[in-house]
């Protein structure tokens, strides 16, 4: 009898999700499942709206940003009747195991629908917010990081040539992991994130310190979720003195060609998920530990919540000055 994968991309997309449904559909493929991609996210499963992925028709998209599976947030599955039809789906297509490849959120589905159905459901981190509890990195991640980069360094020509200072505000309306890694590695003299409380003062001495050293020009790297960045650049640009820009990255960080490092994790994590799968094994949460390719149960992925390693900010506040 011929077993059945599902695979499924939910909530914010990130670049390499299709990476990792590549992966999934040949691995699984190569042991002689049927893989079945769900579209929309849970409203695929919830609709039972799927196509027959086979390893020819995932072909062409290890390098594409998105996900050809469509993505959506789904309110009717945090109801039970929406939990209950995507079980009652998962049933009639004989789906023995479930892929979801997505961020928090879409776990947290996927325990609910865990405690509905007899299908092995295990989850493949993907989400530029780097967010996920059990994996020092998610899928996305490294690509948003570079996209970010990549255009603050731009930034950064017009603040010098022009003697500003530049608040860019990155994405994270929740966690500060991608604000801080962006903001250390663009070498930016102060970073906002949403897990410290802003010290404006702090700020507007650091400013104020930069220009009396003469450092003329100057980058602030502020996580979306720290506030209104238009006011932040105003007060500082008053309290200050200095010549204060907003630049907003945006959506751009979500898409964009993946990364190796982004395809390389989307890869690592399809295998270990496919792997569970085969083994009988289900209700896990695939991740990278310590540069190990691990996972956890899916209960501890939602009961707990990843922290930022602050001793990033204080080392890019030392190298900033
Ligand atoms: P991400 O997976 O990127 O964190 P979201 O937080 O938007 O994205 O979650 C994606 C989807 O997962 C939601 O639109 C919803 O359908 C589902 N979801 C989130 N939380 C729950 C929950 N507690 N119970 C059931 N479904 C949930």
């Amino acid at each position: 009898m011929v077993k059945t994968i599902g695979v499924v991309t939910s909530g914010g997309d990130a670049p390499g999700m299709n990476a990792a449904i590549r992966a999934v559909t040949r691995l699984a493929s190569a042991l002689g499942f049927r893989v079945l991609g769900f579209e929309r996210g849970w409203e695929g499963l919830i609709n039972n709206l799927f196509r027959l992925l086979t390893p020819r028709s995932v072909g062409g998209i290890i390098q594409l940003g998105g996900t050809i599976l469509l993505t959506s947030r789904c309110p009717e599955f945090k109801t039970w009747e929406g939990i209950r039809k995507a079980a009652d789906n998962l049933a009639a297509d004989n789906v023995d195991g479930l892929v979801v490849i997505g961020g928090e959120g879409s776990f947290r589905g996927a325990l609910e629908l865990s405690r509905e159905t007899g299908a092995l459901i295990v989850g493949v981190p993907a989400t530029i917010d780097n967010d996920v509890y059990g994996s020092d990195e998610t899928i996305g991640f490294d690509t948003a990081v570079n996209t970010a980069v990549a255009e603050i360094d731009k930034i950064r020509d017009t603040a010098i040539s022009h003697e500003r200072v530049f608040v860019v505000e990155v994405m994270g309306r929740r966690r500060g992991f991608l604000a801080a890694t962006v903001g250390l590695t663009v070498g930016a003299e102060v970073i906002l994130v949403p897990e410290v409380s802003i010290d404006m003062e702090e700020v507007f001495r650091t400013v104020k310190e930069n220009a009396a050293k003469g450092k003329r020009s100057g980058i602030i790297v502020a996580a979306e979720g720290v506030g209104d960045t238009r006011r932040i650049a105003e007060e500082i640009e008053a309290k200050t003195g200095a010549e204060v820009r907003l630049s907003i990255v945006g959506y751009a960080q979500r898409g964009g060609s993946p990364t190796a490092r982004s395809r390389l994790l989307a890869s690592l994590f399809a295998e270990e998920a496919v792997q569970l799968i085969m083994q009988g094994v289900g209700n896990r949460v695939v991740g990278l530990q310590k540069g190990l390719i691990t996972n956890i149960s899916l209960e501890e992925t939602c009961k707990n919540q990843k922290t930022l390693d602050t001793r990033l900010l204080k080392l890019a506040k030392t190298l900033a000055t």
